[in-house]
This record gives structure tokens, C-alpha cells and sequence, in this order.
């Protein structure tokens, strides 16, 4: 690996991030090489050393795949499903209740 330029921490270029960073940005490294490191110095052991990533460089994080997307759907309709009643609930089923409302509150909804 070529040497990269080493700064001391905080005070690397605003056009560079770390991959933490990058996230919090909703970008990813995207392949490109580390463009420097800071060190952070710390007492008796070597340095703490973090990568920093070009900002300009940088590519958007993946969108999700088709697949990835319909398993999430299946899992978020898993979560709508009383298992009372077998209903699309039509919202998340409240871990408390471990039911829908209308399991749950039998007497309440008659009464509405
Ligand atoms: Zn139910």
C-alpha cells in the first residue's frame, strides 16, 4: 500500500471522513483507497490509528435489493399478524399484548 499522509486527530481536511463518518452521510468508501490516517497518540501503547476516506469519492450506500426488500416486507407483515386471531393487524402487534387490541379488548371494542 502506498504511504498516505498522517495527521494528527481532529485535524485532518474537511474533504476527508472516516468510514463512521461516511455512514453518518449515507455514503460508503466505494472501493477508493484510504486517502490518509489520523493517530490519536495514547499513553504506552502505539497510537490509535482510524482511516480517512475521500467525502468527494465516496458513493451512496447501496440501495436495497429486490430480495432484501421483500424479506423485509415478509418480516414486517410476520409482526402485523395477530397470532390470536391470524389478522393483519395492521400495525406492529405490541410486544406487551403479545395480540391485537381487538384480542386483547374484547369487552372494550363491543362497547365501541
Ligand atoms: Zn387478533
Amino acid at each position: 500500500m502506498a504511504t498516505v499522509p498522517v495527521y494528527r486527530w481532529r485535524l485532518a481536511p474537511d474533504d476527508l471522513a472516516t468510514r463512521r463518518q461516511l455512514r453518518a452521510l449515507g455514503l460508503r468508501p466505494g472501493g477508493q483507497d484510504v486517502a490518509a490516517q489520523v493517530e490519536r497518540p495514547r499513553r504506552r501503547r502505539g497510537p490509535l490509528v482510524a482511516y480517512l476516506y475521500s467525502i468527494e469519492q465516496a458513493k451512496p450506500v447501496r440501495p436495497m435489493t429486490p430480495a432484501k426488500r421483500a424479506a423485509l416486507a415478509k418480516a414486517n407483515a410476520a409482526r402485523r399478524t395477530c397470532p390470536a386471531c391470524r389478522r393483519d393487524a395492521g400495525y406492529v402487534i405490541p410486544v406487551s399484548l403479545g395480540m391485537c387490541a381487538t384480542c386483547a379488548f374484547p369487552e372494550e371494542q363491543r362497547a365501541a
